[in-house]
């Protein structure tokens, strides 16, 4: 443990950004979350640690937050997962967050800070989400990371596989991420209502039935959101897809068109592609009858890595945070971050 590690937040960006100074924390108004997802809305949130504002070279300005890595840790626990979640799930979480930062602090995804505070990156959302347990469960895995032979994961998660999850090619790069392993999951799809009103934030209770789901659209919605996205395709004959991953999504589908035909993927664009925001997942089948479209899908995210909602489950069950761990990334052990 011992050294301190500061990690540098971009929390928005905005042609003008609205802030107010307090005694010791500041409060951001209007930051846009689930940028692009079906949760995507704005909220005011309150933050604690170092503020600097960056004007860019188009004129918009950059709220940037540097703080203690584990005191990040704290509020993107809490942001992800509800902070009154069960305390293994808190600490499973405080683990893959942490090592997923450290990765990201030394090769960042973004230009000016090391990552965004959005689902992009990790969720941040500053201390409104955050309490006590939060505090708890990154203190008592302080400094923990997991590790595959020595090297520190790159620990994806996403809220529901839908009974299986999914390998890294299907989502990101053709490479083979050995801990990232298409494994069962059973909890996901016995988490009762009571459990989910505990481990989820207030705005994803919005969302509902995402272990197995179901969306309509008559053809003249599909032509529309379909031509929205990817324009000129023109009436959608027919949407073939062409490979699945092993949990079951789609990375790789063919849209007919009347005008042109298109091959998307992998799994987000194809997300992206048929729906106004973003469908649940991309694990789906497409059915064509009496002008109307039906996808029948499972899971709710990329399913890549740990699933939060079965991991939810799984400690409520009485699993640890290193049986949740072991069980959604393969071969791994936990270990502490060379300083
Ligand atoms: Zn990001
Ligand atoms: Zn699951």
């Amino acid at each position: 443990m011992g050294v301190t590690r500061q990690i540098k937040v971009g929390i928005l960006t905005a042609p003008h950004i609205d802030l107010e100074l307090r005694e010791h924390t500041f409060l951001l108004k209007n930051v846009r979350i689930g940028i692009g997802f079906h949760w995507d809305r704005h909220e005011d949130q309150e933050f604690e640690g170092q503020l600097e504002i960056h004007t860019n070279a188009d004129g918009t300005q950059t709220a940037i937050n540097t703080l203690d890595l584990e005191d990040y840790l704290c509020s993107v626990i809490s942001s992800e997962m509800n902070a009154n979640s069960p305390m293994e799930l808190l600490k499973a979480h405080a683990v893959i967050s942490r090592s997923w930062a450290i990765r990201a602090m030394e090769h960042p995804n973004h230009k000016g800070f090391h990552v965004c505070a959005d689902d992009h990156c990790q969720r941040y959302e500053g201390l409104k989400r955050m309490n006590e347990r939060a505090i708890q469960a990154v203190r008592e895995t302080a400094g923990q990371v997991l590790l595959y032979t020595d090297e520190i994961c790159d620990c994806r998660y996403y809220k529901c596989c839908g009974g299986k999850s999914e390998i890294w090619r299907t989502c990101w790069e053709d490479i083979d991420v050995p801990y990232i392993q298409s494994v069962e999951c059973p909890y996901c799809g016995r988490v009762s209502a009571k459990t989910l009103r505990l481990v989820l934030n207030d705005y994803d209770q919005e969302t509902k039935d995402f272990h197995d789901w179901k969306v309509t659209y008559t053809d003249e919605e599909l032509d529309e959101i379909v031509n929205s996205k990817h324009p000129g395709i023109g009436h959608v004959m027919a949407l073939e897809p062409l490979h699945r991953g092993a949990s079951g999504r789609i990375d790789s589908l063919r849209i007919v068109g009347s005008a042109r035909t298109e091959v998307i993927g992998k799994e987000l664009y194809i997300r992206y592609a048929l729906s106004k925001k973003c469908l649940y997942s991309s694990w789906f089948d497409v059915q064509h009858a009496n002008g109307s479209w039906t996808l029948t899908g499972h899971g709710w995210g990329h399913g890549a890595g740990l699933c939060q909602i079965g991991a939810a489950q799984m400690a409520e069950e009485g699993f640890s945070y290193k049986q949740i761990l072991a069980h959604y990334y393969v071969g791994t052990r936990i270990g502490f971050a060379a300083e």
